[in-house]
């Protein structure tokens, strides 16, 4: 019997509209920086003509004069949207309302001080038209200084090894997301959030564009010490109740350790009664060692009570003075 060669028919697809590529951009005091950053971003977005951009900057409360700064590109440019914070809600808090309001087919977060390279995003998005639905950006190398160098490789181990999400080594917040991961991370409304985290727990396919991560380009880190250890200990509690179950095993350990005490003056007294335990030094150790544990304990427990009770109270994200520039009706 003979069957004919069955051809399909090659249907043209219709024309797409060109993809619309967001970029969310914390601001946070970056006067001194935001124009050279705006400036190069735009020029680095003008060798993409066939794709479709929306600038949405987020200014988190900023006390110098970036806002005026941004209102400017806004009015320059119309692919510019501005959301100002009523007050200073943080990095993650920025990062989240920008991707709240980003509408693109592809979401690009990156700090604004020129440290994650406006040209590296662009691989970014080749990435993501090759099919990735997230893009990590890691940092093959940085400019940090040596204390933070040391304490972002070490944070970053000891989090991979107590967390069971697989959070991407030397990773920050500059990456791309996916139209449905972007929709997807919506959802997820915890205040003391660790975005770097969240997405890296969603799966999807990911995949890592590697750079070089330069010197801040003007002003100083708005992370100092205070905000950095802040976002460890978001990181490791949004992801791990490893430091609860450190409590149980330090519990272990302490009353290991009093049992071989307890039974060395026991011996003491009835084989050796001629050596007696010294009392007071003895106690002074055994209660201080107890109390510093049991602090330590309660601490721990009370940084995990603590998100509960910020949760329960269930307060907006953040507050929003207004939005400035882009289609209003959106
Ligand atoms: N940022 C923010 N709110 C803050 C602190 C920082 O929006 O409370 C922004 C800041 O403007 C920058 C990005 O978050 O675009 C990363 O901050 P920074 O560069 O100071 O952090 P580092 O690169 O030193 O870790
Ligand atoms: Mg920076």
């Amino acid at each position: 019997m003979h069957i004919a060669p069955v051809t399909l028919a090659t249907v043209e697809p219709v024309p797409a509209r060109r993809p619309l590529i967001s970029y969310v951009l914390p601001v946070y005091n970056e006067q001194d920086g935001i124009t050279a950053f705006h400036t190069e971003l735009t020029a680095a977005l003008a060798s993409r003509p066939e794709l479709d951009f929306e600038l949405v900057y987020v200014n988190d409360g900023s006390a110098d004069g970036s806002l005026a700064l941004l209102k400017e590109f806004a009015e320059q440019d119309p692919r510019v949207r501005v959301v100002d914070f009523a007050r200073n809600f943080g990095h993650q808090i920025a990062i989240t309302a920008g991707l709240d309001i980003a509408s693109g087919d592809a979401v690009i977060v990156m700090d604004t001080d020129l440290q994650d390279p406006p040209k590296v995003s662009l691989e970014l998005v080749d990435a993501w038209r090759e099919g990735a639905e997230i893009v990590h950006a890691r940092r093959r190398s940085r400019q940090d200084t040596p204390f933070k160098k040391a304490t972002a490789h070490l944070y970053y181990r000891l989090l991979r090894s107590s967390t069971e999400v697989d959070i991407p080594l030397d990773t920050g917040d500059f990456r791309l997301l996916d139209r449905k991961v972007a929709d997807e991370l919506r959802k997820y409304r915890e205040r003391s959030r660790f975005v770097r985290g969240i997405v890296a727990s969603m799966g999807y396919t990911q995949t890592e564009v590697a750079f070089d991560r330069d010197e801040r380009f003007a002003g100083e880190t708005k992370y100092p010490l205070r905000k950095m250890a802040r976002l460890a200990v978001d990181g490791m509690t949004s992801f791990s109740t490893a430091p609860l179950k450190m409590i149980t095993r330090l519990g272990f350990v302490v009353l290991a350790l009093s049992l071989l005490g307890i039974l060395y003056a026991l011996g003491m007294k009835f084989f050796r009664p001629e050596i007696t335990v010294s009392g007071w030094t003895m106690l002074m150790c055994v209660v201080l060692f107890l109390g510093g544990t049991q602090m330590l304990s309660l601490g721990v427990i009370g940084t995990y009570i603590g998100r509960i009770y910020s949760e329960a109270q269930g307060r907006p994200l953040y507050l929003v003075r207004e939005v400035i520039g882009g289609d209003d009706d959106r």
